[in-house]
């Protein structure tokens, strides 16, 4: 089996890393890639432009008989990178251009989830000509509001007022000063949750869905979850805080149903399923979905998996429909990625400082997230720089090894969370 994976960060060297053990598979390409999916076995980068109608690769991917295509972040999906190959007949591990409206399009996911009757905050759902009427609402709904641009913006969509008054103007800034783009086209009024947040990786062929250990990110650039957002400063799974009764009713309200419900609907779901939740007094209430791996909790749960799993397998069985056929375990115990980040991340900061890089444990991975070569150094080249990852049979040896890894890598104006901040966050003993 060849497979070839789009993208360029930290969580496709995870997939890269967990693809290149298994016994079906003779080589992976990722296209674009970085220095370390270059390193990594059975592994080469591909340096194509990945830009819609992506035909430079996909002529390369005919010519090379790649039998799957794994694309990692949400822009191609949404474009339609599946059509893409399926019309050349390269099969796709990821989900159509219209099921990929479910991260697309919040408007979109929200009145699905209400056509099922998946449990998600209340909500109303205005254009950017219906100002009044937003304002109206805002002021009469009689809770606190959250607003989110409909479209893509990069994870920073989302506005969290604290005042009636920061959420009128919210509204102006998303829909008369056009602060997110055409992201903000439409826009999702809904009401404030509370709870410790979760996020669930599945697997589905459109008609069986599999989770993963629930993981937990923090986003916060601070100590504490304090603070800007970030794309994510760490993960750690199993998340001590989905029980599985918490487990059994987020299957049974929510993924089964948004499985099934997409199948019904006519876009079936093929790839990955991220589903955000917060865990409310009421129960687990769906945040948002995204149609593919996050970063990252992918780096975190590639290694979760047991040494038995073969994702090549498992890819192909999504593909085929047949994903009731395999496996997918997990070790016993925990794993934790910590992200290295910029100094002046999430806001400006440098690039192209090298990096040096001491020994690392033989049971510690670094991947590589924002990097490149400089002739022959290793430089940064992102906000996040690398997830330093480790799996272990309790949450503190896992992340001592890490934290002990991170101590050996610096380049200039490095910084990542303490250990006490990539802890459980929902204050739980575990
Ligand atoms: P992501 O980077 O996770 O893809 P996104 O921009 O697509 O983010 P959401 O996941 O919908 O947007 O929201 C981002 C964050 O805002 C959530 O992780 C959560 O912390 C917070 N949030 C979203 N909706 C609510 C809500 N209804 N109540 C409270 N907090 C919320």
């Amino acid at each position: 089996t060849q497979i070839l994976i789009l993208g360029s960060g930290g969580r496709e060297h995870a997939l890269a890393w967990k693809l290149a053990q298994s016994a079906i598979v003779k080589h992976i390409f990722v296209c674009p890639g970085n220095p370390g999916s270059a390193k990594n076995q059975k592994t080469s980068n591909l340096d194509l432009p990945l830009i819609h109608p992506y035909k430079n690769i996909v002529d390369w991917a005919v010519n090379k008989k790649i039998d799957i295509v794994v694309p990692g972040p949400e822009d191609p999906l949404v474009l339609g990178v599946e059509k893409c190959f399926r019309d050349v007949g390269i099969p796709v591990f990821g989900p159509t251009q219209l099921a990929a409206r479910m991260e697309g399009s919040k408007a979109f996911s929200k009145a699905f989830m209400h056509r099922h009757a998946i449990p998600t905050a209340k909500f109303r759902t205005f254009s950017s000509s219906q100002l009044q009427d937003a304002t109206n609402y805002v002021q009469t709904c009689g809770h606190p509001v959250v607003l989110k641009a409909s479209g893509l913006a990069g994870g920073k969509g989302v506005l969290i007022p604290s005042s009636t008054d920061e959420a009128l103007q919210g509204l102006r800034s998303i829909m008369v000063d056009n602060a997110f783009g055409s992201a903000g086209d439409e826009i999702v009024i809904e009401e404030l949750l509370e709870g410790p947040e979760i996020s669930v990786l599945a697997f589905s062929d459109g008609y069986t869905i599999v989770p993963l250990p629930a993981a937990q990110d923090h986003k916060r650039i601070a100590e504490g979850d304090t603070g800007l957002n970030t794309g994510g400063m760490g993960a750690y799974a199993p998340a001590p805080v989905a029980t599985p009764a918490i487990m059994d009713r987020i299957m049974t309200e929510s993924l089964r149903p948004t499985i099934d419900g997409m199948r019904k609907e006519g876009f079936p779901f093929v790839g990955l399923l991220f589903t955000g939740f917060m865990l409310t007094a009421d129960g687990p209430k769906v945040l948002e979905y995204n149609v593919r791996f996050g970063d990252p909790e992918t780096e975190a749960l590639m290694m979760l998996l047991s040494d038995d799993v073969d994702l090549a397998a498992v890819l192909i069985a999504c593909a085929e429909r047949h994903l009731d056929s395999v496996q997918i375990n997990t070790r016993p115990g925990f794993s934790v990625s910590v992200i290295l980040v910029s100094g002046g991340y999430p806001e400006s900061y440098a690039k192209g400082k090298p990096i040096q890089v001491g020994e690392v444990p033989s049971d510690v991975v670094v991947f590589h997230c924002g990097t490149s070569m400089s002739g022959n150094d290793l430089v940064t080249s992102g906000g996040r720089v690398m997830a330093v990852t480790c799996s272990a049979p309790t949450l503190e040896q896992a992340l001592s090894q890490v934290y002990a890894t991170v101590d050996k890598i610096s380049f200039e104006g490095n910084r990542a969370l303490t250990s006490s901040s990539q802890a459980p966050s929902d204050g739980l003993t575990y």
